[in-house]
C-alpha cells in the first residue's frame, strides 16, 4: 500500500522541479506570516501568505527546471550579498574598540583598519588605492 504510494509519488514528480532554497525560504516566510496574522488578522497579510504558497508550489510543481533554478541562482546571489552586509554590521560591532571601518573611495570596498587616533595613509587591497583616513 505505501509503495505503490510512493512509486506513484515518485512518477508524479518526475520531471519536476521540486524543492530548493528560494522555495524552502518562501515556505518559511508564508509560515512566518501566518504566525504573524494569528495575531494581526490581516486580510492583506492572507494574500501575501497565499501568493508565496501558491509560487512556492508553482515553482515545486514546475517542468521548466531550467527556468526554475536561474530564479533560485538570482535569489542566491541577493540573499548572499544580503547575507555578507550583516555578517559587515556583526563584525562592526564585534572589533568597534580595536577597529574603524571605511570604505574605499575608488572601489568601495570596506576595509577594517585598526583604531589608532590621527590621519594615516591607507593602501586598498583590492586596487592598490591610496587615501587618507582621519580616525
Ligand atoms: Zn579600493
Amino acid at each position: 500500500m505505501f509503495a505503490r504510494f510512493r512509486d506513484s509519488l515518485a512518477r508524479f514528480m518526475m520531471g519536476r522541479y521540486g524543492m530548493d532554497t528560494l522555495n524552502r525560504v518562501l515556505f518559511a516566510l508564508s509560515m512566518v506570516l501566518y504566525f504573524i496574522n494569528l495575531l494581526a488578522g490581516s486580510v492583506t497579510l492572507v494574500i501575501l501568505e497565499m501568493v508565496m504558497l501558491w509560487c512556492m508550489f508553482f515553482r515545486f510543481l514546475s517542468r521548466n527546471t531550467y527556468k526554475r533554478s536561474m530564479e533560485n541562482r538570482k535569489f542566491m546571489e541577493l540573499f548572499g550579498r544580503v547575507k555578507q552586509w550583516i555578517l559587515l554590521q556583526k563584525n562592526k560591532i564585534k572589533y568597534r574598540k580595536t577597529h574603524v571601518y571605511r570604505a574605499c573611495p575608488s572601489c568601495k570596498m570596506v576595509l577594517r583598519l585598526p583604531r589608532k587616533a590621527g590621519e594615516h595613509e591607507v593602501k586598498c587591497p583590492r586596487c592598490a588605492a591610496r587615501f587618507r583616513v582621519k580616525v
